[in-house]
């Protein structure tokens, strides 16, 4: 059950697997690279690990002998005969599209303490999954995923960058958002067109208050429609007079773009509105 990536090739070979692209199937090949994941992520006996995306089981393997327990969601089922073979017995495999699962139900059958989310995810899928863990309110306290190097940097993105967008506002809202480590695209097989990062998310144990979330998700999307356009132009249809009011608070005027007001900010204006 140790996993060795010569044997992963084999299995799969023998198999007769098929990479497919249109499920973002690139799978690591590199022992030391899940070695560092698995060490990063401060994994033990009281944590519950949720993967998106198992592959033949690489991470897996490795998820399960530091983990209570081990909940994968694998789109692909042609993948069950390898992976069945490299995870322990305190892991279960899912077999379904993840975007569409009620992952707040599967908790139910888990006792834990913390709940993490460790995963090399699929690139074509990477954002809608982060959105989903917020959004369905999955109760994570971390999550540390392998990302495409570009999509990882926007969402740490900092005030008054071209990355910062509404997304790095809501992610940054509820964790803080760091980089983990570089990984170059040679750990894959097959070899993507793109390096990757491993990025870490923890959950903030303070959030600031917001008398409404959905008031103040709604207002950064709006505020961001249009990058270009200043937020008298985006927020035709709110209380300007009110938001003025807060921008005036902090030196600004209705001519500011969205990209270059802090998070602190946004939450004042939503908490005004
Ligand atoms: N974890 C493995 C590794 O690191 O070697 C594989 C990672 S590969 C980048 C992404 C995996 O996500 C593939 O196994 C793919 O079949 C799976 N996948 C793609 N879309 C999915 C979805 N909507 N729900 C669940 N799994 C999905």
């Amino acid at each position: 059950m140790d996993y060795s990536p010569k044997q992963m090739q084999a299995d799969l070979a023998n198999q007769q697997f098929h990479f497919k692209k249109k499920f973002g199937q690139n799978f690591i090949v590199d022992k030391n690279v899940i070695h560092s994941i698995v060490n990063k992520s401060n994994i033990d006996k009281d944590t519950l690990v949720i993967e998106i995306g198992p592959g033949s089981g690489a991470l897996t393997s490795e998820l399960g002998k530091v983990a209570k327990n081990v909940l994968c969601y694998e789109i692909d089922e042609t993948l069950k005969p390898i992976l069945e073979k490299n995870i322990h017995s305190n892991t279960t495999v899912i077999y379904t599209d993840f975007l569409q699962r009620n992952v707040q139900k599967d908790l139910q059958n888990y006792d834990y303490q913390k709940l993490y989310v460790v995963a090399n995810l699929p690139y074509y899928i990477t954002t809608p999954i982060i959105v989903k863990i917020i959004e369905d309110k999955i109760p994570v306290d971390k999550i540390n995923v392998m990302v495409q190097k570009e999509v990882g940097e926007r969402f740490k993105a900092k005030v008054g960058t071209k990355e910062y967008n509404s997304l790095s506002i809501f992610l940054n809202y509820y964790f803080n958002v760091n980089k983990l480590m570089d990984i170059s695209r040679n750990v894959f097989m097959p070899k993507p067109n793109v390096d990757s990062i491993v990025v870490s998310f923890t959950k903030k144990d303070k959030l600031i208050p917001l008398k409404n979330e959905e008031i103040f998700f709604q207002l950064i999307r709006d505020s961001f429609k249009q990058k270009r356009k200043t937020l008298r132009n985006n927020l035709k249809g709110y209380d300007l007079t009110k938001i003025e009011k807060v921008l005036k608070q902090h030196d600004l005027d209705l001519s500011v773009r969205a990209e270059a007001i802090p998070i602190e900010i946004f939450i004042e204006i939503a908490n005004h509105l």
